[in-house]
């Protein structure tokens, strides 16, 4: 599943409390359940993706491997029991799945800093401490500390940027961070023209990175003390830069975020709507196959997996952001499209009686434009080519028009099969790799 901005939906407040087994309780106490919980807003099910909605979700803890650190997260009680839910097994990263961010202008000494105000993570905080006796600290990702970022007090830079955090604009005027050293994805806002040149002026932006606030809610300074006085917040200068720079080093697209897909049966009622959930505004995918390079030397060479979709407004009305990816793709090529596209990607998977098991592309476009679309596919009816894309894969999405005309004469190579295709990376999918162990889905 893709991080998913969360701007623009309203969610319901923390405080009317999560359901904690006994095992969390004893871990946290009171006082971490509290801090914990001032920390997670209920957006999305860690589990499956979908919606938390208006039930109280679980509160589950999963042990960081470190010996003083927990993954504290929130997932429907009936994909996670809260009583059995939290484990002693080590996981082996924390990716919470939706995060808010947004661009204000900040008075500080007589001046206006730009800044983007991150809530990383609604569902899922790291919280640790230094012994068992002393209380418990909801802490930043450590990558982010990693890229440069540092506690607003001690010695912030307000001009100085730091070395692990780029910011270009959109086309449409919208900012987009990327961390380029680093696995952490990126993520986007609007900006008002005032800020804009703001940010221009000083040439960057001031991030700042908390749990604290969900950034919905800071409308003035006063909202910000919350996040400046949590001991948690991480701030830094992220420099203004162009897309092409956004994408150096070994920084590659935003992963995928699913840290677990439990695929659990649901009750008959329940899989209806949570069908009709998980379909709504979709575009189902024409076809899908698999492009296999031929001849010597081509051994290595990875299978493209394509998603065909079909060229009317059954696809473009639901996911106009594809019929913009053609576009760029016919003016520029199959290469420079994919290296001016930027888009966050993840698979989710939905497997509950009274139908197929369902798996969903998620595409989140940050730039040349923005917007989120869905493409999903009736998973067993592509049973045998879905081991291509649950590890770390590309994948083609085209039509088939496209990838006729692209490969219908006698001797089309692979590479006229990769010109027919917006091609993209996604990440490898825990849930999809669960539906072909689950169903004993081989290769074939
Ligand atoms: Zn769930």
């Amino acid at each position: 599943m893709s991080r998913k901005d969360k701007t623009e939906r309203a969610l319901p407040t923390p405080s009317r409390g999560y359901i904690a087994g006994s095992h969390t309780m004893r871990v946290l106490g009171r006082g971490g359940y509290e801090l914990v919980s001032a920390c997670l807003w209920p957006a999305d099910c860690q589990s499956c993706g979908m919606p938390l909605g208006a039930a109280r979700p679980a509160l589950c803890l999963d042990d960081l491997g470190d010996g003083r650190s927990l993954y504290a997260s929130l997932h429907h009680v009936t994909c996670r029991d809260p009583e059995t839910g939290t484990t002693s097994a080590a996981v082996e990263a924390a990716e919470p799945c939706s995060w808010v961010a947004r661009t204000l202008l900040l008075p500080l000494s007589g001046d206006e800093v730009p800044m983007m105000l991150i809530n990383p993570g609604l569902e899922g905080v790291i919280v640790t401490r230094k012994s068992g006796r002393r209380p418990w600290q909801v802490i930043l990702d450590p990558r982010y500390i990693a890229a440069g970022l540092a506690s607003p007090g001690r010695g912030l830079q307000l001009d100085v940027p730091i070395a692990g955090a780029l910011a270009a604009f959109t086309d449409t005027g919208d900012i987009v961070v990327g961390f380029p050293d680093t696995t952490l994805a990126t993520v986007s806002a609007a900006t008002e023209p005032r800020t804009r040149s703001a940010i221009r002026e000083r040439g960057g932006i001031m991030l700042a990175v908390t749990h604290a606030v969900n950034p919905r809610d800071v409308a003035t300074n006063r909202d910000l003390a919350p996040a400046l006085e949590s001991g948690q917040t991480r701030m830094g200068l992220a420099a203004l830069a162009s897309h092409n720079d956004l994408r150096t080093g070994s920084w590659t697209p935003p992963l995928a975020q699913i840290r677990r897909a439990e695929v659990r049966p649901t009750t008959r009622g329940e899989a209806a709507a949570k069908r009709q959930d998980f379909l709504a505004g979709t575009v189902f995918a024409a076809a899908v196959g698999v492009v296999t390079p031929e001849g010597p030397g081509t051994e290595d060479i990875q299978p493209l997996f394509v998603v065909y979709v079909r060229d009317d407004d059954t696809t473009y009305l639901p996911a106009p952001q594809i019929r913009q990816a053609f576009a760029l793709l016919d003016e520029h090529g199959t290469v420079e499209a994919s290296h001016r596209l930027m888009v966050a990607t993840s698979w989710s998977v939905l497997d509950a009686p009274g139908g197929s098991p369902l798996a969903k592309l998620k595409l989140e476009f940050h730039a040349p434009f923005t917007g989120r679309c869905e493409v999903v596919l009736v998973a067993d009816q592509h049973a045998q080519h879905l081991h291509h894309v649950a590890a770390r894969s590309m994948i083609g999405i085209t039509t088939q028009q496209r990838m006729t005309a692209a490969t219908a004469r006698p001797a089309a190579t692979f590479a006229d099969a990769l010109d027919a295709c917006v091609l993209i990376s996604v990440a490898a999918s825990p849930g999809l790799q669960m539906l072909i162990d689950t169903y004993g889905w081989q290769r074939r």
